[in-house]
């Protein structure tokens, strides 16, 4: 059953080939058996799986089903998860039970999926590799020697080892996209405000935003659809209707305007990946689109800027786990003072701490205007890039990733080579564009490669279609690492 998309699924349940409770046992006993070496959730939620899974087989059964109807998924554990715990990778939520759900999540369960569980990911988002995680890094399902990206890694290495059939996760500078070309599979971040942050942790509220892994743009959109819609509990939600994504997958694409960014093809793109970004855009023009070189001048600062705007944000975000509220506590704190700074000492990692401490330092009265006010004013040039390129090309098209993935431990001593995992997708985020990663043909070592599509705002359907066109022709979404098969 695992090898079956949501779509297939879907059928498979409506003619009672099995039931929601047979493919939820299924997916739990797969995780069981093979999450040990691959870490990829942190929390199993067995007992809640199956009463989901028992009531959507009522609602089959009434024939009330929509296309999530019964189909097991995950959700990265930043989205709060009411009665189960939601810990961001972190000790300080470790022995937090959210109150209540997400919305993204409660839009979820009330379109019927059923969650197997919380999935691992790096501590309040910051990272590229999974390897800031409290609860230890995730391995990558094609070689476990080598990390499946981050921040969303857990999400994305278990939707490519069949441990669950699509799952959530959040981008704030490519967390989606970046661990989605790691593992192989499909990923999308939205129109920055398509889907709601209500429940959802938050790192850099102007950056994050919520989408999903899946193994098929078929099956992203379907999530997707569910997920989007404007939520009056986030006043950064955008009220803008939720076109049919599944209806627009097969739409001609004759004569869609390519743009190459050259500043995506230059110095530092592996090349093995460029090969593969190379062919993947061969198969485009055969189907008719046309290739456009286009540039995106200010593209080289999106690193600089993004590690001034995020850890600002974050020092504001993460002020509110101070050992009183909720989170983490130390032990006999001597006075409030010794609560507040042992509390976050011990409840926060290394990570965490250093974008703490430049966020803090970026807004601090005598840098202010020297580094977050300079930071704010080349973000609008790097959105006004885009507003000219999206004047000449309907989307832009590039690698997500310089290389593909990395050995565990590679990139750990040097957090500048790791922050530079993230150039090509981090400017889509400073801009609030849409953003959806593939996998293209793997490299010569055999590693899966991603190709990135960018569009203008609140166009995922139309990344959804390019995406859906590719994987007609090709099968690289559907292959899956020997051990997982
Ligand atoms: N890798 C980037 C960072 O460490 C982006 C993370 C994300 O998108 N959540 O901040």
């Amino acid at each position: 059953m695992h090898e079956q998309t949501i779509a297939e699924l879907a059928i498979g349940l409506r003619a009672k080939d099995f039931s929601s409770r047979e493919l939820t046992q299924h997916y739990l006993e797969r995780i069981a058996r093979l999450d040990p070496r691959l870490n990829s959730y942190i929390t199993v939620a067995a007992e809640s799986a199956l009463a989901a899974a028992d009531a959507a087989d009522l609602r089959i059964a009434a024939g009330n089903v929509g296309p999530l109807t019964g189909i097991p998924i995950a959700h990265k554990d930043i989205f709060c998860t009411n009665g189960i715990k939601t810990s961001c990778g972190s000790r300080m939520l470790d022995k937090f039970t959210a109150p209540y759900d997400a919305t993204v999540v409660e839009k979820l369960s009330c379109a019927g999926a059923v969650m197997l569980g919380k999935t691992n990911m790096d501590e309040f988002a910051m990272g590229s590799s999974n390897e800031t995680s409290f609860y230890g890094p995730v391995r990558n399902p094609w070689d476990d020697t080598r990390v499946p990206g981050g921040s969303s890694g857990g999400s994305a290495a278990a939707v490519a080892a069949r441990l669950c059939a699509a799952a959530t996760g959040t981008d704030t500078g490519g967390s989606i996209r970046q661990p989605a070309a790691f593992c192989g599979i499909t990923g999308i971040k939205p129109t920055y405000g398509r889907c709601s942050r209500w429940g959802m942790i938050a790192f850099a509220s102007s950056l994050d935003q919520a989408g999903a892994l899946a193994r098929s743009a078929e099956d992203a959109a379907a999530l997707l659809a569910a997920m989007a819609g404007f939520d009056p509990r986030d006043s950064t939600s955008a009220d803008v209707s939720v076109p049919d994504y599944s209806a627009m997958l097969n739409a001609d694409i004759a004569g869609v305007k390519i743009g190459l960014p050259r500043e995506y093809f230059g110095d530092g793109l592996d090349a093995g990946v460029a090969a593969s970004i190379q062919a993947a855009l061969e198969e485009y023009e055969r189907l008719g689109a046309r290739i456009v070189d286009i540039s995106l001048p200010n593209s080289p600062l999106s690193v600089p800027v993004y590690y001034v705007v995020a850890p600002a944000e974050c020092s504001s975000n993460l002020a509110r786990f101070d050992g009183v509220r909720y989170g983490h506590r130390c032990d006999d704190p001597r006075d409030l003072e010794d609560l507040y700074k042992r509390s976050r000492a011990e409840g926060f990692g290394a990570e965490v701490k250093r974008r703490i401490m430049i966020g803090a330092y970026a807004l601090s009265a005598g840098y202010y205007d020297a580094y977050y006010l300079k930071a704010q004013q080349i973000r609008h040039l790097i959105s006004d890039d885009f507003r000219n390129a999206f004047e000449q090309v309907d989307v832009i098209m590039g690698p997500t990733t310089p290389s593909t993935a990395f050995e565990l431990g590679a990139n750990s001593n040097d957090p500048i080579a790791m922050y530079l995992n993230d150039i090509y997708t981090i400017a889509t985020n400073l801009a609030g564009l849409p953003g959806l990663s593939i996998p293209v043909a793997p490299t010569g070592a055999g590693l899966p490669a991603g190709l990135q599509i960018i569009g203008n705002y609140f166009e995922e359907g139309r990344l959804l279609n390019l995406a859906h066109r590719f994987q007609r022709e090709t099968d690289w979404h559907r292959r899956v690492a020997a051990t997982y098969a």
